[in-house]
């Protein structure tokens, strides 16, 4: 089948044969299991997976997939837009509690949201997630949809380069680069039959000015700079903002690992003297995937470092 074809067949109402919404688990516990009428209502709609959507406003939200949005920065991501109104859905790779607790905290706050487990380096698991997103929300708006992507998924194998090893450059661009790649070619496929949509990648200020120890992280992260200015000439055209976000130091998993004497140096280097906090990042990402104003933001990087890359 042609890509064309596939998403055509997305968008028009076809769940392809190979769907697998199984793997998708809405939070919210199923009220009962009455099968989706299939039509817009102002009332409530029951489905058999258990998504109990009670508002037209609900249908009308923003669906939004985020990945790696179990920990860290991709969790704030993910309840501030949950917060914001938006359909979310948690990826993940390996922690599962911890995404449920996600979508646990954006139900608590009147949002709605879903897990999906899959690995964005892994190209069939990102098509399922995709191809999976877009039945599920078939079953309660007759036009599936996908509004808003944010890349966020991503890993470090630090060392110097004289001894890096190949499998952690490869492990590292796998995932922070190709990850990228293949989920927003999916994703842009959908939204290019909508004529609306925005992606977000997120990079680093690493992939700006280039870190030692990090010569995978910096390439992939460069990478994702480049691919997302490719994207937004490529999809300009049909109403896709692509942007990029580049932290600097943020708390999270990933740079607690690194040591009282890294964190020391890199504090020195911070104009704003601390570490930001993932909720830091998630504001501009919100501004940037759903505010009406950010329309017309398309093929740009913005930091938030806390002025590290002035
Ligand atoms: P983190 O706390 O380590 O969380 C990483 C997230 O990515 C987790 O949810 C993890 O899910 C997910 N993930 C990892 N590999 C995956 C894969 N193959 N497929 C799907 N999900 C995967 O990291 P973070 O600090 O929040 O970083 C988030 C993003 O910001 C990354 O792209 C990172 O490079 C970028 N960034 C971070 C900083 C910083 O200082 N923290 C600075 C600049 C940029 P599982 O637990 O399920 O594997």
């Amino acid at each position: 089948m042609s890509s064309a074809a596939y998403y055509a067949g997305l968008v028009a109402g076809t769940p392809p044969p190979s769907c697998r919404p199984g793997r998708l688990r809405w939070c919210q516990p199923p009220a009962n299991n009455l099968v989706s009428s299939g039509r817009r209502s102002h009332q409530a709609i029951r489905v058999t997976n258990g998504v109990n959507m009670d508002s037209r406003a609900k249908l009308a939200a923003p669906v939004a997939v985020v990945t790696g949005a179990s920990r860290g920065i991709g969790r704030a991501i993910a309840v501030a837009l949950g917060k914001a109104g938006c359909k979310v859905i948690v990826n993940y790779a390996k922690s599962g509690m911890e995404a449920e607790e996600v979508c646990r905290e954006i139900e608590e706050s009147g949002g709605t949201a879903i897990t999906f487990s899959a690995d964005v380096s892994i190209e069939a698991e990102v098509e399922s997630m995709m191809r999976a997103v877009i039945c599920l929300l078939q079953a309660i708006d007759t036009w599936g949809t996908l509004d808003v992507l944010v890349n966020n998924a991503g890993i470090t194998r630090d060392a110097l380069l004289m001894r890096m090893k190949r499998t952690q450059w490869q492990e590292v661009v796998d995932v922070n680069l190709t990850g990228v790649y293949l989920c927003a070619q999916a994703a842009a496929g959908v939204m290019m039959m909508k004529k609306k949509g925005r992606i977000i990648n997120i990079t680093s200020v690493s992939g700006i000015i280039g870190n030692i120890g990090q010569a995978n992280y910096c390439a992939a992260k460069a990478g994702v700079i480049g691919l997302t200015k490719a994207m937004a000439r490529e999809y300009g055209s049909r109403n896709i903002n692509v942007n990029a976000v580049a932290p600097g130091w943020v708390t999270s998993d990933m740079t607690t690992k690194l040591g009282d004497n890294v964190e020391r140096k890199a504090l020195e280097t911070i104009p704003l003297g601390r570490f930001g906090k993932p909720e830091e990042i998630a504001g501009l990402v919100e501004f940037l995937a759903v505010h009406p104003a950010a329309s017309y933001i398309t093929g740009q990087v913005l930091p938030v470092d806390g002025g590290l890359s002035i």
